[in-house]
């Protein structure tokens, strides 16, 4: 079974910091259509993001989930099914009397990555993740995971030369990726060549 990961805010969804209501969901434009190419080519869905908002008391971890039905309702349109959210509500620094070990759900850890390839059978080096910062794609090439960057407000210089020193590929987003990159056969290919 192969996955791609996903983070959230910045890769799929606009990032406006400490998203958690739907009227703040905002799908990177083109992003649904390329969920459901990557479905339909077999890859899990798995979105795994940092939400130190809970942490921080500014939202609870059931608006989180709610967000989530919220935009799992809307990719039915699309015929699209998220297999899972794994959610990191830590953040260091507001973790007092907490199992020190949780931190390594949150990324740059990969606790959360093992674990979904663990629950979903995932063969590691037949993924992909794709995320907006370097934290997203650490714990992808620790794990041998192929990482992809994607463009965002995060995206600046020394991301960029991040991404050229560890040889990680840097698309606009996500529907460019599965536009260009060879991570899917498209069924276009299959008819170029039949015709
Ligand atoms: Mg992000």
């Amino acid at each position: 079974m192969r996955a791609c990961f996903l983070d959230r805010d910045g890769t799929i969804n606009i990032d406006h910091d400490f998203v958690h209501k739907p009227e703040e969901w905002n799908w990177i434009p083109g992003v649904p259509k390329a969920l459901q190419l990557l479905q339909e080519q077999g890859y899990k869905l798995i979105v795994i993001t940092n939400q130190s908002g809970v942490a921080r008391g500014r939202f609870s971890l059931q608006q989180v989930d709610e967000l989530h039905e919220y935009a799992e309702e809307l990719l039915k349109e699309w015929g699209v099914e998220i297999d899972a959210w794994y959610i990191a509500p830590w953040h260091p620094e507001f973790h007092e009397g907490k199992d020190p070990e949780l931190l390594d759900e949150r990324k740059p850890g990969t606790a959360l990555f093992e674990k979904a390839a663990s629950e979903f059978d995932i063969d590691l080096d037949q993924s992909i993740m794709v995320g907006d910062k370097a934290t997203d794609l650490i714990p992808a090439i620790k794990l041998g995971i192929k990482p992809f960057l994607v463009e965002s407000r995060f995206t600046d210089d020394k991301l960029k030369s991040w991404a050229d020193e560890n040889e990680v590929p840097f698309y606009r987003d996500l529907p460019q990726i599965v536009a260009l990159s060879s991570i899917i056969s498209t069924s276009e290919d299959t008819k170029q060549h039949s015709f």
